[in-house]
């Protein structure tokens, strides 16, 4: 193994636009708008009205879901730079919703296949050896001893302690 800096990315809101996801099915299945702009310091699900509130996990637990996801916009171009550079592991906590497993696997395959199933890890906690670690929950970093770097992403607008990254772009201004 080459002696490279371990590089953590996460998948939902980093590297796959979730959000976009849900903003398109509840569009369509409950003519239901859901407006970015108010999205901030919100969980989606905040926003949706009640008699709605917790049928997104039926969503995320349903096979396919995440099968077709918008790669953020920069990420191909910046993640193939920075496994160039780095030893990248993509960690998801994708425990959390088993059926999204292959989901996962397959959609990395498509559009990061140069990423070696050796470093995709799908888990729960995510307690992995790595010196940076650029995700978008703070919850990833509690006891995380390298440098976290969080992935701008409306619930966590106002979160003021950890370095932010808003783009892509930025990203490779600070890793490439
Ligand atoms: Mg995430």
């Amino acid at each position: 193994m080459e002696n490279k800096i371990r590089l953590a990315i996460d998948m939902d809101e980093v590297l796959a636009d979730t959000i976009d996801k849900f903003i398109e099915v509840y569009r369509q299945d409950h003519n239901t708008e859901i407006l970015l702009e108010e999205m901030n310091g919100k969980e989606f699900h905040e926003l949706l009205p009640g008699v709605l509130n917790s049928s997104w996990r039926n969503y995320v637990n349903q096979k396919g879901f995440f099968r077709d996801l918008k790669v953020m916009p920069g990420a191909a171009e910046v993640v193939k730079a920075l496994h160039e550079k780095y030893d990248v592991y993509i960690v998801s906590a994708a425990m959390e919703f088993p059926n999204s497993l292959v989901d996962k696997y397959e959609w990395l395959g498509e559009h990061f296949p140069y990423i070696s199933w050796k470093n995709i890890i799908f888990c729960g906690n995510k307690i992995v050896d790595v010196q940076i670690m650029i995700d978008d929950r703070i919850r990833n970093f509690v006891g995380f001893k390298g440098r976290p770097i969080l992935f701008s992403s409306p619930h966590n607008h106002f979160i003021t302690e950890y370095e932010r990254a808003n783009t892509w772009a930025e990203v490779a201004n600070k890793l490439l």
